[in-house]
């Protein structure tokens, strides 16, 4: 073990408990006295300002991004026999809400520069029995939605944006959320706009399926003791909605200050060995994840967990080699790019809160990687 200067976790929400530590409390205090725990006014508050942000017309608070996105689905009637697009590099999540109804996941290669969907290997994926594609915005940074809008208007496919990783990203000056008939977010802990718990939402401008995700996410529920659909329980409950709408006050500064982070890292790091990530023109991501690639990531992850810096990788085994998806029949090999990714990406520290010190031992510790 070497000596370090310095100590710097992948995350660490330390700063941001620091800063929003009173604002926290008095949310809390707020829903112990108004007594309401769960479909009170903390919920339709925060659901009416997301929606705003988004630039929606319509937003319904789930338990969590998976749930968020399993009801999109079963909204949109898809089930057994149905096929779903999602890419081969994401999150284990956006493919098991795709299972959870009963149809079947078909995977898509990623771009190796974007990391995103390759919206131009879409159309070969599908077949008579497609129904959707569920694009995801990975690491904040937009998909190439008129691309994958075209495709899907074309096959006559809905589209569902998976913008867990995303809140607030734009494509072409436009938040995300907004191209497809819905989308659903992630609030858990660690995401850029985060609960102090599991939280979801969904977001859409369809009032039908707005209605429809309402009753779905309660037992399938129109108005009490009547149900309309074999629905579920996943709600946004009442302390989390206010923890959140203290936090979306913040957003974009948060945002802000992490692209400012990922800029320095763009700027200073200068390794041959590290290949940093290509952001498109048609895209302002809001860096969830700051992803490099490296020929040797193994060894570049002991170098700087060596030197007190923490790492973590996205994601290292590929889902169409994952055990549970071994009935989907796929072999090693048949997505090369989404396997070289998860065999050379590695994820270095970027939270709200970091200082300058601390990106610039970063940086300097990267560039000294022999
Ligand atoms: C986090 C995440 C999810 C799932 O969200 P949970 O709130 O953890 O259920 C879905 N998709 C992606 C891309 C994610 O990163």
């Amino acid at each position: 073990m070497k000596q370090h200067e310095m100590k710097i976790p992948y995350c660490t929400f330390r700063p941001l408990e620091q800063e929003l530590g009173s604002e926290i409390r008095t949310a809390f205090e707020r829903v112990l006295e108004n007594s309401r725990y769960i479909a009170g006014q903390e919920g339709t508050e925060f659901e009416q300002r997301f929606a705003e942000y988004c630039g929606c017309s319509f937003c319904i608070g789930v338990g969590n991004g998976l749930d968020a996105l399993t009801l999109i689905l079963r909204a949109m009637g898809i089930g057994q026999g149905d096929e779903v697009i999602v890419p081969a590099n994401t999150f284990i999540a956006t493919a098991l809400a795709v299972s959870r109804t009963g149809a079947k996941p078909v995977l898509v290669e990623p771009g190796i520069e974007t990391f995103n969907i390759d919206a131009d290997k879409i159309e070969t994926a599908v077949t008579e029995r497609t129904r959707a594609i569920i694009p995801v915005h990975l690491y904040g940074q937009a998909c190439d939605m008129d691309v994958i809008m075209r495709i899907a208007r074309e096959h006559n496919l809905k589209v569902v944006e998976d913008c867990a990783q995303a809140h607030g990203a734009t494509y072409k000056n436009r938040k995300v959320g907004t191209f497809g008939d819905a989308a659903a977010f992630s609030f858990y802990p660690g995401k850029n706009l985060g609960a102090l718990g599991d939280a979801g939402a969904v977001v859409t401008d369809d009032r039908e399926l707005s209605e429809c995700v309402r009753a779905l996410g309660n037992y399938g529920s129109d108005y009490k003791y009547h149900h309309i659909y074999r629905g579920y329980n996943s709600r946004l409950d009442e302390l989390q909605a206010a923890f959140l709408s203290a936090k979306l006050s913040h957003l974009e500064k948060m945002n802000a200050e992490r692209r400012r982070i990922a800029g320095k890292y763009l700027n200073g790091i200068r390794s041959e060995r590290v290949i940093l990530p290509i952001i498109p023109e048609y895209t302002n991501p809001v860096w969830h994840i700051f992803a490099v690639r490296c020929m040797e990531r193994d060894r570049l992850e002991t170098y700087l967990n060596e030197n007190g810096i923490g790492t973590n990788k996205h994601y290292p085994i590929p889902i169409h080699l994952q055990e549970c998806y071994k009935d989907l029949g796929y072999r090693k090999g048949d997505f090369p790019i989404a396997e070289t990714i998860s065999r050379t990406e590695l994820s270095i520290p970027l939270y709200y809160g970091m200082t300058d010190a601390e990106t610039d031992y970063v940086i300097d510790v990267i560039n000294r990687f022999e």
